[in-house]
């Protein structure tokens, strides 16, 4: 586990600015939730703490380490998306254990890592399906056990219920609110859902057109927003 800094950071796409002087502070164990509406920057955001995206200006440390110029493998950062593509060949026990294969570990400990996260998801009577042999919600789960078997310091999910019809994104809700009580792994989880904010979030961070507009636990953003933007985002009057 780990804290992540992000230290006023700035990203441009070409002439596009999108992300004017972003910092966000993550505390170690924590589970954030960064919300805002479609396009505002969340996903370019999240990117930067991969390493999938360089940043322009500023800094983003993981734990004491600036990471700027550190390449994504070597972050120790796992990502959850939204369009969790499984591998449709491979069984679970596959799919799971697919990256820990690539890294060249040894086989027992794969077979080790991969029991143990399928049972922490449920997923130990699947083990040897192949992905179309399961429902949305297993394989949002898979796509949990693969991030999960690589024991990184820090999660980042990227909308990842937005698939899901709506009963079984409030089921994984809870299921990735239970994994986090039960691992503490530091994650930033992004959500256009002000609903799925509010019930998830630990600290709420409120983005609108590349820049913060609020940080803070649900109901202190629900009774005390800042301005109007978060009261009408939020959902209180203000
Ligand atoms: P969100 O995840 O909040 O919906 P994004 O981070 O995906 O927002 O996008 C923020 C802004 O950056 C949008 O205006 C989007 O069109 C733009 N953008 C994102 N990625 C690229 C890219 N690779 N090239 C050009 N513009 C991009
Ligand atoms: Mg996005």
């Amino acid at each position: 586990m780990a804290s992540v800094s992000v230290r006023s950071v700035h990203k441009s796409f070409d002439d596009l600015a999108v992300i004017h002087g972003v910092s966000i502070d993550i505390n170690d164990g924590e589970f954030l939730v960064l919300v805002g509406p479609s396009g505002c920057g969340k996903s370019t955001l999240l990117r930067m703490i991969a390493g999938l995206e360089d940043i322009n200006d500023g800094e983003i440390a993981i734990g004491d380490t600036v990471v700027n110029d550190m390449a994504p493998k070597a972050r120790d950062v796992a990502m959850v998306f939204q369009n969790y593509a499984l591998y449709p060949h491979m069984t679970v026990r596959q799919n799971m254990g697919f990256s820990l294969r690539l890294r060249r570990e040894d086989k027992n400990m794969i077979r080790e890592r991969v029991d143990s996260a399928a049972q922490i998801l449920g997923l130990t009577q699947l083990l040897n399906r192949l992905p179309r042999q399961l429902s949305g919600g297993e394989r949002q789960r898979v796509a949990m056990g693969r991030a999960i078997v690589r024991d990184p310091q820090v999660f980042l999910f990227d909308e990842p219920l937005s698939n899901l019809d709506a009963k079984l994104r409030v089921q994984m809700r809870t299921e990735i609110k239970a994994l986090h009580q039960r691992l503490r792994t530091t994650s930033v989880y992004v959500t256009h859902d002000q609903v799925e904010a509010m019930t998830m979030a630990e600290r709420i961070v409120v983005m609108n057109l590349g820049r913060v507009e609020q940080v803070g636990r649900p109901l202190d953003l629900y009774d005390r927003p800042a301005n109007l933007f978060v009261a009408g985002f939020i959902g209180s009057p203000a």
